[in-house]
């Protein structure tokens, strides 16, 4: 899950990392209070989104007056910011954060991830931060700088000035630096973080680090137990498919194909995407609708398969375990009607009253088409959509 930069300063703020005085805004006249507020003669207007590159994209202006931050924000909200992270829709700008404007001399890069190849929290710091650290990651890689967690020990400080040293932050900025970073590894350890990213973390005035941006990403698993984070969750930055499959006890997510998938267990889904890819498909979504998924849950997951206006046929596999193919099978057929499902469904049901299952489908004459195992029903989905294809042209 991801939060607003604006939020994600506050967190660290509360561990002690320094940020920018600031507040967040939904109208310009709210801008113009808060920029009133935090004073000061020159104000950044940002606009909120759960994507980076916004700099580039425009989304981030300087402001000199009180009346110029309403103009900024009155422009901002409300209209869509395309960044090379959003796609081409872009994402619509409902709130904004305005701070008193940063006399920025030197930016630095500054992130937390979980290194999943040594299943340890990294920290990765450059002296090149800023806008451009995608190109600095692709042309100058030695440019960036990595030091490993151990879990047991967390992050220690000759770790940090060992960093602080590679990119350059001596002097009066070591210890500021070194303080910094072992407050950020500890809300994101506290917090559950996946990623914490300061980009820039910038020299200011008269030698002082600031947290000029932030963002930060939690594991959505232990939201349970954080409950502080949760809070924080913004459903309108998420796809709505996504939202409405959570409340649905399904586990959803969206991609670019056209094929839909229904399948039960992780596993089994990961290996349905890649028999349809080996078939020349395109998988549409991820899809898992878990153990025991009665009618209803089989409903709601072809209705929200079919809410992605792409997806021209749909692959339901079903390996019963604690599931019940009869139950899976009475849910396709309940889609199948109330849903008035015109794109093709292949089904596959093994294990549990797979018979039964079958035989409910046979008896239902609505139009499934069945198939034996998992390579003949990617076959399947594939040809039909190829078909289908060949009709429209
Ligand atoms: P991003 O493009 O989405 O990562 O947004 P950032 O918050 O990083 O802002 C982009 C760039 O705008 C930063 O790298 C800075 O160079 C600049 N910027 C942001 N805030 C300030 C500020 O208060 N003062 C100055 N001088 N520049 C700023
Ligand atoms: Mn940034």
């Amino acid at each position: 899950m991801n939060i607003h930069e604006y939020q994600a300063k506050d967190l660290l703020k509360s561990y002690g990392v320094p940020v920018p005085v600031g507040g967040a805004a939904y109208s310009d006249a709210q801008a113009a209070a808060v920029a009133e507020e935090i004073g000061g003669d020159q104000w950044v207007v940002k606009a909120q989104i759960h994507a980076g590159g916004r700099g580039k994209a425009g989304g981030v202006r300087v402001a000199s007056s009180i009346d110029e931050v309403r103009e900024v924000a009155d422009v901002l909200l409300g209209s869509r910011l395309v960044t090379h992270q959003t796609g081409p829709g872009g994402s619509l700008i409902q709130r904004v954060l305005i701070e008193q404007a940063s006399q920025i001399k030197k930016e630095y890069y500054l992130g937390l991830v979980i290194d999943r190849a040594c299943q340890r929290i990294t920290l990765i710091a450059s002296s090149e931060g800023g806008v451009d650290i995608e190109e600095v990651a692709k042309n100058t890689p030695e440019k960036i700088i990595r030091e490993t967690v151990d879990p047991a020990l967390g992050l220690l400080d000759f770790q940090c000035r060992k960093v602080t040293c590679a990119v350059g932050l001596t002097g009066k900025l070591m210890p500021q630096a070194v303080r910094l970073m072992k407050r950020v590894y500890r809300c994101f350890r506290d917090k559950d973080a996946l990623q914490a990213e300061i980009n820039p973390l910038a020299i200011v005035g008269d030698d002082k680090l600031l947290a000029v941006d932030a963002k930060m990403s939690f594991d959505d698993n232990a939201l349970y137990r954080q409950n502080l984070i949760n809070e924080m969750r913004d459903l309108s930055e998420e796809d709505p498919k996504e939202v409405d499959a959570s409340g649905h006890g399904l586990n959803y997510i969206a991609l670019d194909g056209n094929i839909g998938c229904i399948v039960n267990g992780a596993g089994l889904a990961m290996a349905t995407m890649d028999a349809i890819t080996l078939h020349g498909g395109r998988p549409a979504n991820f899809l898992d609708v878990g153990g025991g998924a009665s009618p209803e849950k089989v409903t709601n997951a072809c209705r929200i398969v079919l809410q992605d206006g792409n997806v021209k046929a749909i692959l339901v596999n079903i390996f019963a375990g604690i599931n019940r193919c009869d139950w899976i099978a009475r849910g396709l057929i309940q889609a199948m009607r109330s849903l008035n499902i015109k794109v093709p469904l292949i089904v596959r049901l093994a294990g549990t009253n797979v018979e039964e299952g079958r035989e409910i489908l046979h008896t239902a004459e609505l139009s499934f088409v069945t198939a034996e195992n998992l390579d003949d029903a990617a076959a399947k989905v594939v040809a039909a959509v190829s078909a289908a294809r060949g009709k429209a042209a």
